[in-house]
């Protein structure tokens, strides 16, 4: 398929790295992003590819993927490889990472079976970003150099620092998706690393005697975004810049907030086959069977007329489910109430969290474990989605909730607060509301949010309808926010040019 809307518009090739992309391995927002995004600048006609390690999970979903050959990658253990495939029905070429001894091995990209990080993380990512930097300078057997490199997060935040001296090099553009993950290591780390040495310094990677990778991205990049507009005013504060908040303070004419988009084929209760009824704004009724499905897959009682609430997330502080724990007793004592958590994380919210639902049989249900199919249900099966995260840089869910019509209750922060319209009586009145938010994150105001959705749910009339129909009709998808990449790397570009002079 020609991508549209090519004609007259420049064509930029962009190199873009990431350590997890959708359909290939995801453990959070950041896959879904470097799934989506992608294809969308494709589709405004650019020539965008993908780089990420060849975990073993990746290359059994890349069905064709060829040796392109090795790669001189100083102290990898053993010849690194490149696999060429493809993603999107051949739409967006992808180059694995191939070097068995740092990415062939089960489980998540970044921790082992014991939850802790993989010991080997610096030379698992220096190795990506090596490799990436690589293929920036047209060193590989490809034959393609691209003129902007788009890089995210911590796990490739040494792209710039590894091609900033360099003449000849393409643009970088460095996304931050968390800054609460950096990429901390230590000075034999740096060493070992092969970086130029003078990056051991404030104006390099150094990070408090440590080597940051997530600094490299941020000090060395020609433009820094991240992933709302509020989140980028909330990096330059002390309380979410987590020390790095000076460093983006000086930075701010070079850093950007742009809103994530979601797949809106993926996304989609009218298509979704995870889902047993499909349904749409015009079509809200046909939500209701989704519940029941829900109430049965979680072994709720069978109420079609229960409020049920849903949370899916990584079981983490910054999702805030000790907030939802801590409103558990107020929310149970509402009779129609029903709550269904789905998540994975850290052992001890894990532990919390399997304790509710033999405290609530019937009306509370937990599946511990990560279940993508299942999230599509829970999706479409509840009526109100709690997210009350500490910080969210964009947060996705909410915004699948209100693509499936279920209302979101998010702390008003980061992306949060940039996509929910709060339920005010004006906002009501004037119909752009979609939601109910609340600050500041403590259990009494998220409380006092529910009890704002409880008295309009038991309103007589459609007026709960209507606010899940708003929301479903406002459109999240790539359009706006790729266009706004495309000005970025742009400017990028100009930047880079400018440097060298
Ligand atoms: P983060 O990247 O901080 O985890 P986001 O809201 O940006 O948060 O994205 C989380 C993504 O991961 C969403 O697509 C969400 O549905 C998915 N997800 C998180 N936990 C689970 C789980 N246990 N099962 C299925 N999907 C999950």
């Amino acid at each position: 398929m020609a991508p549209v809307e090519s004609l007259s518009r420049p064509t930029l090739k962009i190199l873009f790295a990431a350590s997890e992309a959708v359909p290939l391995i995801k453990t959070g927002g950041l896959g879904d992003v470097s799934g989506s995004l992608p294809l969308a600048l494709h589709r405004l006609g650019h020539d965008v590819r993908l780089v990420m390690p060849a975990y073993a999970d990746a290359i059994a979903r890349v069905s064709d993927a060829e040796p392109l050959g090795t790669l001189p990658v100083p102290r990898a253990p053993g010849p690194v490889r490149l696999l060429e495939g493809t993603l999107d029905d051949g739409m967006v070429p992808v180059y694995l990472v191939d070097a068995p001894g740092l990415f062939d091995r089960g489980g998540n990209p970044y921790v082992g079976p014991d939850g802790r990080d993989w010991p080997d993380n610096a030379l698992r990512f220096g190795t990506l970003c090596r490799v990436a930097s690589e293929i920036a300078l047209g060193h590989s057997s490809l034959g393609w150099q691209p003129e902007l490199v788009h890089a995210n997060d911590w796990q490739t935040g040494l792209i710039a620092p590894f091609l900033a001296d360099l003449a000849g090099r393409p643009a970088t553009l460095f996304t931050i998706h968390n800054l609460s993950y950096q990429g901390l290591f230590d000075r034999p780390t740096f060493d070992a690393i092969g970086l130029p040495p003078h990056w051991w310094s404030p104006r390099g990677v150094e990070f408090y005697n440590h080597l940051s990778f997530i600094k490299g991205g941020i000090n060395l990049s020609d433009i820094v975004t991240t992933v709302s507009p509020t989140y980028a005013a909330e990096i330059r504060q002390p309380q979410l810049g987590y020390g790095l908040h000076g460093l983006l303070d000086h930075r701010a004419d070079r850093l950007y907030g742009i809103l994530n988009g979601i797949d809106y084929d993926l996304w989609d209760p009218a298509t979704d086959p995870a889902i047993p009824r499909n349904f749409s704004a015009d079509r809200y009724r046909d939500k209701g069977p989704n519940k029941g499905r829900l109430q049965q897959v979680f072994g709720l009682d069978e109420r079609p007329n229960a409020l049920l609430f849903g949370h899916v997330g990584r079981l983490v502080e910054q999702k805030g489910i000790d907030l939802i724990l801590a409103a558990l007793p107020r929310l149970m004592a509402q009779p129609e109430v029903q709550l269904v958590i789905l998540g994975s994380g850290s052992a001890a919210l894990e532990e919390r969290v399997r304790a509710v639902s033999a405290q609530y049989p019937g009306r509370v249900g937990t599946r511990l474990g990560y279940d993508e199919p299942l999230s599509h249900l829970v999706e479409a099966g509840s009526d109100v989605f709690l997210m009350p995260s500490r910080f969210e840089p964009c947060g996705l869910n909410q915004l699948y909730s209100l693509r499936y019509g279920t209302v979101p209750i998010v702390h008003r922060t980061g992306g949060l607060a940039d996509t929910v319209v709060d339920a005010t009586p004006d906002a009501l009145a004037a119909g752009i509301a979609t939601g109910f938010c609340f600050e500041p994150a403590t259990a009494e105001a998220l409380w006092s949010a529910i009890a704002r959705a409880l008295a309009l749910w038991r309103q007589p009339g459609v007026a709960w309808e209507k606010l899940a129909a708003t929301g479903m009709r406002q459109d999240f998808s790539w359009a706006t926010s790729a266009r706004r990449y495309e000005e970025l790397y742009q400017i990028a570009i100009r930047h880079a040019l400018a440097a060298a002079g």
